[in-house]
């Protein structure tokens, strides 16, 4: 008989407020929703004391895992670990950095069999537009990817060339017919610098990438959107002054939505220091001011999102060219800190944690047009949980973050507010408290997550 049990918490994280609850799990999926105190007969319960939350697993639809073919960057195993360790249960998959790009569908599946045997949470993969495969994503699509993800400037990887204009506008006409989405990365080549080496000072790598570029390509998203009525989506947004044009599209009813990342909301320009490649990523981290007005769009519900834009890769790569912005790796690697981070920053603002869930939970669900169930807490919904302790003190130490390579932006930073523990499909499967005298936090069981495919 499959085992029946209860969470009971005084603050549960439902239909986006905080109330006590029993939530009653069996069969792998939430069977019931009680007050706190009907009783739940010959259930064994599990107790979330007052200094923390109960949540629904998080999701996060930007993660670059990069196997097969960089797994020295990351893999499944250690992707997944870590995304279970800061509260993620269900993460989407980017078409590049692995070996082959997710261009095919016969590239989905061997990005599949790489997963399959190693994922500790749940994972659906995105599938990439590139000029080679226009006309032709339909094979894709069927094989269940959750949209098509895009550049409109170089990639930063040979094997994934970004689209021109006019190929965005073929690519967006395709998608619609498929009723699939397309995910955009929103930096105007015509406006960035051309890419050498830039040297160790923030300051000039930040100038070779400008706002404008980022108000330009998004221009040519919301254009393309209307005129096609494919669904769009903006990835990680750093300009906020881009944010009025989105807004102003979204009301006009254009299919549209758009996320941000962790970083972009807790680190300003001003502060990072020279040679810092770590805090190197594109489109880049700018000033403090920006910071604030991206937190407006935030708390007034523009952003639907905040997603890690988790792009690991090995600290070599991160240190090429000894510090010069030009010449290091692009990508932060986040994945663990998501939550404690953008947390630790909004409480410091004011912001409560119930503004922040649903762009953690049921925005970036609808993002990546997850089957329903997922970033919530109901009757009939996978049993992912999460427990957050809203007080705990957490100093990132790179090497003890379970990302493959210890090497982040985040590091040395001093947050409040950490995952306790992780449910999947039921299963206890990641509890903090359970590492004995050091930190070294316990998994148990054996991979469970499942491979998750769009309804095509
Ligand atoms: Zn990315």
């Amino acid at each position: 008989m499959a085992e029946r049990f209860v969470i009971r918490a005084g603050r549960t994280y439902v239909d986006g407020a905080f109330r006590p609850a029993a939530v009653v799990i069996e069969d792998k999926r939430i069977a019931d929703l009680l007050g706190p105190r009907d009783r739940v007969p010959a259930a064994r319960a599990v107790l979330v004391p007052d200094d923390a939350v109960l949540l629904p697993g998080l999701v996060d639809s930007h993660v670059h895992v990069n196997e097969p073919g960089r797994t020295e960057w990351e893999g499944f195993r250690s992707a997944t670990l870590a995304a279970a360790a800061g509260g993620v249960t269900t993460l989407v998959d980017m078409p590049l950095n692995s070996l082959p790009p997710t261009t095919t569908a016969e590239a989905l599946s061997i990005k599949r069999a790489a997963a399959a045997p190693s994922a500790y949470v749940d994972v659906g993969f995105w599938g990439g537009a590139v000029p080679e495969n226009l006309g032709a994503l339909a094979p894709l699509h069927e094989a269940g990817v959750f949209g098509f993800k895009c550049f409109l400037s170089p990639s930063g990887v040979d094997e994934f060339p970004h689209l021109d204009r006019a190929q965005l506008s073929a690519a967006m006409e395709e998608i619609a017919g498929l009723g699939s989405r397309i995910i955009v990365h929103a930096e105007d080549p015509a406006l960035l610098g051309d890419g050498g080496a830039l040297g160790r000072g923030y300051d000039a790598f930040l100038a070779s990438r400008p706002a404008a570029s980022e108000a330009s390509a998004i221009d040519a998203v919301i254009d393309a959107a209307r005129r096609t009525g494919a669904r769009a989506h903006i990835l990680h947004l750093s300009d906020a002054h881009s944010l009025p044009a989105i807004r102003g599209a979204k009301a006009e009813g254009v299919a549209l939505t758009v996320e941000t990342c962790p970083h972009y909301l807790t680190i300003a320009a001003e502060e990072i220091p020279d040679g810092a490649s770590e805090f190197k990523c594109c489109p880049p981290i700018r000033e403090a001011s920006n910071r604030d007005l991206l937190w407006a769009g935030v708390v007034d519900g523009t952003i639907d999102a905040i997603v890690s834009d988790h792009s690991p890769s090995t600290v070599d790569l991160k240190r090429s060219g000894g510090g010069d912005f030009g010449l290091a790796w692009g990508g932060i690697a986040g994945l663990q800190v998501g939550l404690s981070a953008v947390w630790t920053e909004a409480r410091g603002r004011g912001i409560p944690l119930e503004t922040l869930l649903p762009l953690f939970t049921t925005g970036p669900a609808a993002v990546a047009g997850l089957a329903a169930g997922a970033g919530v807490l109901e009757p009939g919904a996978p049993a992912h949980l999460t427990v957050f302790g809203l007080d705990d003190p957490l100093v990132i130490d790179a090497h003890r973050l379970l990302h493959k390579n210890p090497i982040t932006a985040y590091d040395h930073r001093v947050l409040s507010g950490r995952v306790r523990r992780t449910w999947l499909h039921g299963k206890a499967m990641y509890n903090v408290t359970e590492g004995g005298a050091g930190e070294a936090p316990r998994f148990r069981g054996k991979p469970r997550g499942r491979m998750l495919s769009a309804a095509a």
